[in-house]
């Protein structure tokens, strides 16, 4: 896929190891990214995941 990667401003994230990371800025380009858990009763924010996560950035 030819992904065009233009930060989305409503989406923070600094995961670069995430092929749709905006390299330079700390943003997804996605329109859309999809969240979830993987967990039963999730407590905070390390329970829950961006799933839209592709492996591909930076550190690839
Ligand atoms: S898909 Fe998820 S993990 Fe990847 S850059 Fe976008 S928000 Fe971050």
């Amino acid at each position: 896929m030819n992904h065009e990667c233009t930060a989305n401003y409503s989406i923070h994230c600094t995961v670069k190891d995430c092929k749709y990371h905006k390299g330079d800025e700390n943003f997804c380009s996605l329109d859309a990214i999809h969240v979830a858990t993987d967990e039963k009763n999730p407590k905070d924010e390390k329970c829950v995941d961006c799933k839209s996560f592709e492996r591909g950035g930076l550190f690839s």
